[in-house]
C-alpha cells in the first residue's frame, strides 16, 4: 500500500530546484505516487503594489512562457511521468495550497534552506506552505551555492 498518492512538488525554478528532483522522483516512485508540479508567479503588480503607470501585460505574458519553458526541462530531466505541469499566478504559498486541496494532493515538496535567527523570524516558502496546508509536507534541505 502507498503511503502517498499524489505529490505536488514546489519549485522556484532557480538553480537550487535540480536539488530536488531525485528526491522527489524516488518517493513518487517508491509511492507509484501521481506526481505533480507547480511554479508560481507572483503579478509584477505585487511588487509595486498595484499602482503602475503602465501596462505590463505583455511582461507577464514572457515570465509566464519563460516559466513554462524552464518547468517543461525541469520535467524532461526527472525521469518520471509528471501528471500535472501548473504554472500559477498569485501569492506563492496560497497558490501552492489552492492546487494542493483541488487536486486532493497527499504530499507536498518543498526545497528548505534552514534557515536561523532572523531570518527564520522573517519567514521562507516552506515555513508559509507548512503553515495552512491540509497535507503532509516535506522539506527538503537545499544548499546555497557558496555552501
Ligand atoms: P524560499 O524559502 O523562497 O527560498 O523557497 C524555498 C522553496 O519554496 C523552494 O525550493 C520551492 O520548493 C518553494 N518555492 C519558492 N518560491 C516558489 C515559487 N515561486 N513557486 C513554487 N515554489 C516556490
Amino acid at each position: 500500500m502507498s503511503t502517498y498518492n499524489k505529490v505536488l512538488l514546489a519549485l522556484d525554478l532557480s538553480d537550487e530546484s535540480d536539488q530536488l528532483r531525485d528526491k522527489a522522483r524516488s518517493i513518487a516512485s517508491a509511492n507509484q505516487a501521481e506526481l505533480h508540479v507547480i511554479h508560481v508567479i507572483e503579478p509584477l503588480s505585487f511588487a509595486y503594489g498595484g499602482d503602475v503607470p503602465m501596462d505590463l501585460t505583455s511582461i507577464q505574458e514572457q515570465l509566464d512562457e519563460h516559466a513554462n519553458q524552464k518547468l517543461n526541462s525541469f520535467c524532461e530531466a526527472l525521469d518520471y511521468p509528471v501528471t500535472s505541469k501548473i504554472v500559477a499566478t498569485g501569492q506563492t504559498e496560497s497558490e501552492i495550497h489552492r492546487i494542493a486541496d483541488e487536486e486532493k494532493i497527499d504530499l507536498i515538496i518543498v526545497g528548505s534552506h534552514g534557515r536561523h535567527g532572523i531570518a527564520l523570524l522573517l519567514g521562507s516558502t516552506a515555513n508559509g506552505v507548512l503553515h495552512g496546508a491540509n497535507c503532509d509536507v516535506l522539506a527538503i534541505r537545499v544548499r546555497d551555492k557558496e555552501e
